[in-house]
């Protein structure tokens, strides 16, 4: 049994350490009521921090399409689509994000996780040149780091520093590629797209653009690339069911000879169970909702901007609005404050922001009542008073 005690003696040491630096994280058993509403300790909160921006994970209709895929056609796939063939509705919801996306094809994936660990490994190799912003999502640089690609990271959203390391790296390898969020996650601002796509374009790089936090909420929903005129679109647009979609998934949208590659060589795509049906059945019914409705995508960020108003915050890009405290210790404070007036809002540390930069990342869904933002607002000003005058 020694090896047992020096593992559990390991965990605890690492835990121990996590500890003394407010780092360690537990999740905590909440009931999601609504699309806005949570119980948790027998307490009911205002939700202030999902990714259900549009709230169509509690959607009647999005509801009824999975159960009927489910009730139909199982709640399992059974094996990778390879092995076993893939259901219609996958194959339908990829022509349907490939639609609304405007290209050629589409290829959907377990995760939005699991779309970064397969793209950039299936595209690039060691002889070739990754750059990726420096707040990217750790899953864009897992896949970085998978692909075994020499990588170099660029300041955040610093265009001249991108190409500056493409000047000088660029030449030395064979292929390169570039690789940033369109709505950063922790900080909701937006990536200079077109600069980024022009900068590609002139040192022949393939830009991988990771929308999980854009589609549904930006452009009419389809994208930070349509929050541009013209829409700044890459060659490589993935993105995830999971968040404004209110259903599970990752997707890549691309060329057709992209796709068909991946299809063959996308690690995460052949070996891996293909998504259930009732996945792909929400996913298509949200984009239904999503498309009949502008007014719908659209709520989000402009309950983000009320709140921002109140508060004299700068405009925000996106529904994504952080409020940085600094230590973790003071994030938490704050969050559990806010947890007494009736918001839920988690305070976001380390490693997933910098260091010193920890935070309250606060989200709009097209589901809270102009009055729910009002009130958050209030009850923030009047904590970070507090605690400004503690400290
Ligand atoms: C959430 C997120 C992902 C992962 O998507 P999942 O479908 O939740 O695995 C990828 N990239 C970004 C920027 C994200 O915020």
């Amino acid at each position: 049994m020694t090896s047992h005690r020096s593992l559990d003696d390991f965990a605890s040491a690492k835990l121990d350490a996590l500890d003394r630096k407010a780092l360690r994280r537990r999740p905590r058993e909440t009931r999601h009521s609504d699309a806005v509403t949570v119980e948790r300790d027998g307490k009911s909160l205002i939700n202030a921090c999902s990714n259900d921006y549009l709230g169509l994970a509690h959607h009647p209709e999005v509801i009824e399409a999975a159960r009927e895929a489910t009730a139909r056609w199982g709640t399992g796939s059974g094996a990778s689509r390879l092995v076993t063939g893939g259901h219609p509705l996958l194959f339908e919801l990829e022509a349907r994000l490939a639609a609304f996306k405007g290209t050629e094809d589409c290829l959907v994936f377990g995760s939005g996780y699991l779309a970064n660990l397969a793209i950039t490994p299936a595209l690039a190799g060691q002889a070739d040149l990754v750059l990726i912003d420096q707040l990217a999502h750790a899953c864009l640089y897992a896949g970085a780091r998978l692909s075994g690609a020499r990588i170099e990271v660029f300041r955040h959203n610093d265009t001249a520093h991108l190409a500056e390391l493409l000047s000088d790296h660029r030449r030395s390898a064979r292929h390169a590629m570039v690789l940033t969020d369109g709505v950063f996650s922790m900080d909701g601002d937006l990536a200079p797209l077109p600069e980024i796509l022009a900068l590609a374009e002139q040192h022949d790089a393939w830009t991988l653009v990771d929308d999980a936090h854009g589609i549904g909420t930006l452009g009419g929903g389809r994208g930070s690339a349509h929050a541009f005129t013209p829409p700044a679109t890459a060659p490589l647009q993935m993105g995830t069911l999971s968040k404004a979609l209110g259903s599970y998934g990752g997707y890549l949208c691309a060329s057709h000879t992209v796709c068909e590659l991946l299809r063959s060589r996308a690690r995460p795509f052949v070996f891996t169970t293909a998504l259930p049906p009732a996945s792909a059945a929400a996913a298509l019914k949200a984009l239904d909702l999503i498309e009949a409705d502008a007014a719908l995508s659209a709520r989000p960020l402009a309950l983000a901007e009320r709140f921002c108003m109140a508060l004299g915050l700068a405009r925000p890009a996106s529904p994504i609005v952080p409020v940085v405290l600094g230590s973790a210790e003071r994030a938490l404070s704050v969050s559990r404050e806010l947890e007494a007036r009736g918001f839920l809002v988690t305070a976001i540390r380390p490693p997933t922001v910098p260091e010193g930069t920890a935070r309250l990342r606060i989200t709009f869904s097209a589901a809270h009542s102009e009055a729910d933002v009002d009130r958050l607002a209030a009850s923030l000003a009047s904590l970070t008073e507090t605690v400004e005058a503690a400290q």
